[in-house]
């Protein structure tokens, strides 16, 4: 018998069953082509990388601090970072409470060992972050959509839901995949609902700082100080590749997450966190921000201009984002997503299918309708071809039979 042949000596655990491949990550690859006009990445615009402000970063960091930079480090973070973080949050917070992630991505990794068991119950909006829900799925929980509209959360669907929750995982700012905002009416009756319920509140703002007009209202962890936990990322504002995040926990949960942290990866890079600590220096953030936002307002509007150009006649909707990355449209009624995809790659273009993101209801009819466009990646210009593409093969689609 051929070796070869024998069943694997490696049993799976049953978490690992239940991991999947990202659904976008497997996107990615095909609109990788060359050619391809992709509004389906989540990345942010290289053009606004401060790539001069790190290398005069590193070599500073490299000849003053060298050993430490390159020697194991806290499991909390760079102390200088810690404190950066806390006073550019916009109410009070100790440093001890950051604990430095790497990546937000990594904060939900940690949210999800130390919250959840078999069975938990975790509710999330519908629809939500992807990458959240590949953080939850392996601790094995029950993951329960909460309906939302575009002032965000339905607080009715919520309160008839969160019994017995671990926690409402939230995107209040220029959601991903939707790009919308939870207004201050909404924000102020949700912290007073998860306070009679005594409903914990995880809040991911990555995108919170990259609004067009005017800053979001405060974060809801402003007004729960005890009953949330915070996570931020360097990802949009400074770079991806750094691998840096941040959560800001409330004591009783810190040392929990800082164990599980160590379990993970003993500390993230001393080395990146030098240099993120020296960069946030003085008035950086304010000279480097509103560069960052007018790219992607005119971005937006570019998109905005063009769909409204090329979309005429077909009955496609779409939402005027006031910040973030992504913008949020839905196709004419027995249209798909899903199978209009790969007719747009033929024709150029990409985007991720909307009911990806939906925990428990992506067979659902509306949300195979849904896509997620991201305006950041592509010029003005490629945002027309590329939006015309998208029109050209809608029309060639039509409804399902
Ligand atoms: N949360 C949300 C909502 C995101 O969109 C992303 C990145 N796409 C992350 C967390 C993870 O970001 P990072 O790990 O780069 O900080």
């Amino acid at each position: 018998m051929n070796p070869n042949d024998l069943p694997s000596p490696w049993v799976l655990a049953r978490r690992a069953a239940r991991m999947n491949p990202s659904v976008i990550r497997e996107i990615l690859k095909v609109t990788e082509r060359p050619g391809i006009i992709s509004f389906a990445g989540g990345l942010p615009a290289p053009a606004t990388f401060p790539v001069a402000e790190f290398a005069a970063a590193s070599a500073q960091v490299l000849q003053q601090d060298g050993a430490a930079a390159l020697q194991y480090a806290a499991s909390e973070g760079f102390p200088a970072l810690r404190e950066r973080v806390a006073a550019l949050l916009p109410w009070p917070v100790d440093p001890d409470q950051v604990l430095i992630t790497t990546g937000s991505q990594q904060g939900l990794d940690l949210v999800a060992k130390v919250l959840l068991d078999a069975g938990s119950r975790v509710l999330v909006e519908t629809p939500t972050y992807l990458g959240a829900l590949q953080a939850f799925t392996p601790m094995e929980p029950q993951v329960v959509g909460v309906r939302s509209d575009d002032g965000g959360l339905n607080l009715d669907d919520l309160r008839a839901k969160a019994a017995g929750a671990r926690f409402l995982y939230l995107l209040p700012n220029f959601q991903n995949p939707t790009g919308r905002t939870m207004g201050e009416a909404r924000r102020a009756a949700l912290a007073e609902l998860a306070a009679e319920l005594r409903l914990p509140i995880v809040e991911d703002n990555p995108y919170g700082d990259l609004w067009f007009d005017q800053p979001p209202p405060l974060p809801l962890s402003a007004r729960l100080p005890d009953g949330s936990l915070y996570l931020g990322s360097f990802s949009k504002v400074l770079a991806p590749g750094l691998r840096l995040g941040f959560l800001v926990a409330p004591p009783a949960l810190y040392p929990k997450l800082l164990q599980a942290k160590q379990a993970a990866d003993l500390h993230s890079p001393g080395f990146n966190q030098r240099m993120a600590a020296r960069v946030l220096e003085g008035d950086f953030l304010e000279r480097h921000l509103p560069r960052i936002r007018a790219l992607y307002r005119s971005q937006r509007d570019a998109m905005l201009a063009a769909l409204s150009r090329e979309m005429h006649g077909l009955d496609v909707q779409w939402n005027s984002p006031d910040g973030g990355m992504f913008l949020w449209a839905r196709l004419p009624r027995g249209h798909s997503a899903l199978e209009l995809l790969p007719r747009a790659v033929d024709a150029g273009v990409a985007f991720v299918p909307g009911a990806a993101f939906y925990a428990d209801a992506q067979d659902d009819a509306a949300a195979q309708r849904t896509l997620r466009l991201s305006f950041v990646t592509a010029t003005a210009a490629q945002i027309d071809t590329g939006i015309a593409a998208l029109a050209r093969a809608i029309r060639a689609t039509g409804p399902r039979p």
